[in-house]
């Protein structure tokens, strides 16, 4: 005989995982207990020596589809001749520790239920089980127990109360658990509030299909957020609804009933539909098919579609009386954030949605529908929230202080941690207005509570004007540490893949402040986790207009020729009739003297110019819209490049000189040369120089390692094509993966860089 206490580390606790622990120890006959304690789960068993191997061997493997356990240490311990196996109460004290879990989608368990006519859950939109349903966005305190909850003012009912107290039931302690007789219930309302009574119908969600079916756009509280749904296929209805919403062109997402129905929208691989699958049903974007049976406005000049399948029992019942994909958008008016509160989502959203699909299930936290893609084999997120928020990232270093990062201005994220873990909040959206700044203060409140952090570091983006800055200045008694945005970036790239450098960061976005107070976006960086140096740069130019040219791309057009033709360039075929002479003249005078017009090195901007010289557009409607349909242009066979050499052969500063690159565009948009074409020959030209400009960067400091990081990397062909030069030159490559290469990730980078500064200051340098 022989007695263990194993300790089980990582995402244990309200998964389902003592349960799991007692149905193993039954079958296999050990004795002893299981109990949760603040670090994770505690399990001391009794048995023969070869029994209790094969119960250690066996307990990572076969856990509950929810638990990610990261580590099982073993020690032995005095037998006590003990016989049973119990689940013991937590011990009283001790700080609670990643007990919250992202909320996952409707198991097939809880799905076969819900669609089964003899089952009490028959057609019960708020099913679930201890596999399944919401979490994070339900919760509002910790411990995970039911009254920390939102579903506090439901009293279960016995049938529900004695599965949530039975171990061996599939809701054993599912906080969650509720049925017809005793949980949430749905009901579905005019946009003054007057209910409607669908005679034909049996429920309120079978009432609202039938609405949607005959052309209704429908507000429907789902479980990060309200969306706004309609048929996909009609063009009226899509093209009304993007009327309403004040959205003229960002692409919406879809959502299909399952699998099938998905592969009828898009060209999906095997990777691509697992993906689409996972528990965290994320939007997968994906090439659409030629004849997907969805209107053109769904998704105008974009080659890929946002697909994404039911994560709630709501929307498994929805698609299918439906009967067809429906278009799912976030519930907003334009750039808002998605409102998650009835009242809010009832009075923000009247003049948008016929009808609403309402709950009395409140959200505790607003969280958006994830965007991913595939790339390379591999998940690029392009925004990193509901179903993988708050699972924690781990930092390659404890610096042995507890930290926080207020991230950056657009597509705000912050991100706490301590012990060499971070968790990263969920997408805020842009730091612009009085809501998104309220939602950022009270996420970081919730966030430390969740995890117990009390920061005594605060790390903040350099730009002065940014408000995750202000709000970093305005804490006391914390110690502040500065990140350079684009060094941000690279450290958290490196980061996520436990490496602390030195690479090279060749960093790519729209703007990010710079050490000498201008833009910087087109960054050639050398260095690691605490230090970096710039040791190249795109060429740069004005910004005539400062802001107003990011949202006129032919401005950076201007600008572009001004740098490379000289003052006064003539207004180019691809713009004449888009701009004005004079409106062309004003903005070359800015151009030329700099008046309001700040240098930025931005490869974001520089992208603008180039679609705005092919004609392709002038102004945009969403802020990297130009890009995006420059990339979307791209003829694939084309093999030439356009030249765009790299300046610093005498061991300066590697200049990407684009000037030589714009007017050799000019050349071929007068030639009449066609837009996929002189598309093809840019991103080729981009690709090979920056390419170059990473070895030439490698082989003056030594690194092997390029990160490829910035918002700008989101385009599939720069990306593709740069990592396979820069592999082909004998470089390892790493591009984010679990974090987006936008703004999203630099607040986790501002946490990696805070953390190696503190680390060697205080000389606590403890690897994770
Ligand atoms: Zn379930
Ligand atoms: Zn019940
Ligand atoms: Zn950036």
């Amino acid at each position: 005989m022989t007695r263990v206490r194993a300790r089980i580390e990582g995402t244990v606790q309200g998964v389902g995982f003592r349960p799991y622990v007692y149905r193993l120890a039954g079958e296999l006959g050990v004795a002893g207990h299981v109990l949760n304690d603040s670090r994770g789960v505690v399990v001391e068993v009794e048995a023969a020596d070869e029994t209790v191997e094969r119960f250690l061997a066996r307990l990572p493997v076969e856990a509950p589809p929810l638990a990610n356990v990261e580590r099982v240490t073993a020690e032995p311990v005095e037998e006590l001749g003990e016989s049973g196996f119990s689940i013991r109460d937590s011990p009283a004290g001790g700080e609670p520790r990643a007990a919250v879990t992202p909320d996952s989608a409707t198991c097939p368990d809880c799905l076969a239920e819900l669609l089964d006519p003899a089952d009490r859950r028959f057609r019960y939109p708020f099913t679930n089980c201890t596999n399944c349903g919401p979490r994070f966005t339900i919760v509002r305190g910790v411990p995970y127990d039911r009254p920390n909850t939102t579903m506090a003012a439901f009293t279960m009912c016995p049938a529900c109360r004695a599965e949530y107290d039975d171990p061996s039931d599939r809701r054993f302690h599912a906080q969650p658990n509720a049925c017809p007789d005793c949980g949430p219930r749905v009901r579905l309302v005019y946009a003054g509030g007057g209910p409607v009574l669908d005679a034909r119908a049996a429920d309120p969600v079978e009432a609202a299909a039938r609405a949607l079916l005959d052309g209704a756009i429908v507000a429907i509280k789902g479980i990060g957020g309200f969306h706004l749904a309609c048929v996909a296929r009609d063009e009226d209805t899509v093209a009304e609804l993007r009327a309403r919403k004040h959205r003229e062109d960002k692409p919406f997402a879809v959502m299909a009933a399952d699998a099938a129905s998905a592969r009828d929208l898009v060209l999906m691989n095997a990777a691509e539909e697992e993906l689409l699958l996972t528990r965290a049903r994320p939007i997968v974007l994906a090439p659409r098919r030629p004849d997907a049976p969805v209107a053109p406005s769904v998704a105008p000049g974009a080659p890929r579609l946002g697909v994404m399948l039911p994560y709630s029992p709501l929307h498994h019942l929805l698609l299918r009386d439906a009967g067809e994909p429906l278009v799912m958008t976030s519930g907003n008016v334009s750039d808002e954030p998605i409102a998650y509160d009835d009242d809010d989502a009832c009075s923000r959203l009247a003049e948008i949605a016929d009808l609403f699909l309402l709950h009395d299930r409140p959200i505790e936290t607003r969280t958006d529908d994830s965007v991913v893609r595939l790339e390379d084999g591999r998940p690029l997120l392009l925004r990193r929230s509901r179903g993988y928020v708050p699972d924690s990232i781990p930092l390659p270093l404890d610096c042995g202080r507890q930290l926080l990062a207020c991230g950056a201005e657009l597509k705000n994220t912050f991100a706490v941690a301590k012990g060499g873990r971070a968790w990263v909040g969920h997408h805020v959206g842009d730091l612009k207005n009085y809501e998104t700044l309220s939602s950022f203060v009270t996420g970081i409140g919730h966030f430390q509570r969740l995890f117990a952090v009390r920061p005594e570091v605060v790390a903040h983006d350099l730009h002065p004007d940014y408000l995750s800055t202000k709000h970093a200045l305005e804490l006391d008694g914390v110690r502040l540490v500065g990140v350079q945005h684009h060094h941000a970036h690279l450290a958290a790239c490196l980061a996520e893949h436990a490496e602390a450098g030195p690479a090279v960061g060749a960093i790519f976005d729209g703007a990010g402040y710079g050490e000498d107070g201008t833009v910087w976006g087109g960054e050639l960086l050398v260095g690691g986790l605490a230090e970096f140096e710039r040791e190249g740069l795109l060429f740069p130019v004005r910004m005539p207009g400062g802001d107003a040219a990011v949202r006129q791309p032919w401005r950076m057009a201007c600008a572009w020729l001004t740098a490379a033709l000289g003052d006064g360039p003539p207004l180019p075929r691809g713009l004449r009739g888009q701009v004005g002479p004079d409106a062309w003249r004003q903005v070359a005078e800015l151009a030329s003297s700099g008046v309001a017009s700040p240098l930025t090195t931005s490869v974001g901007r520089l992208f603008d110019a180039v679609a705005a010289l092919c004609g392709i557009r002038a102004e945009v409607n969403y802020e990297g819209q130009a890009a995006v349909e420059l990339e979307a242009a791209v003829d694939g066979g084309e093999r030439a490049a356009y030249p765009l050499p790299v300046a610093g052969d005498d061991g300066g500063p590697l200049v990407l000189d684009a000037r030589v690159t714009v007017r050799a565009i000019v050349r071929d948009v007068e030639r009449g040369a066609a837009v996929p074409t002189v598309s093809g020959r840019f991103h080729n030209a981009l690709a090979a120089a920056t390419a170059t400009a990473c070895r030439t960067a490698a082989e003056r400091s030594g690194a092997g390692t390029v990160a490829l990081s910035g918002g700008v990397f989101q385009n599939h062909v720069l990306l593709a094509r740069t990592s396979s030069l820069l592999r082909e030159g004998g470089l390892r490559v790493l591009v984010p993966e679990r974090l987006p290469p936008n703004d999203g990730g630099i607040a986790y980078g501002q946490l990696a860089v805070a953390a190696a500064r503190v680390a060697r200051e205080e000389g606590h340098d403890v690897r994770a």
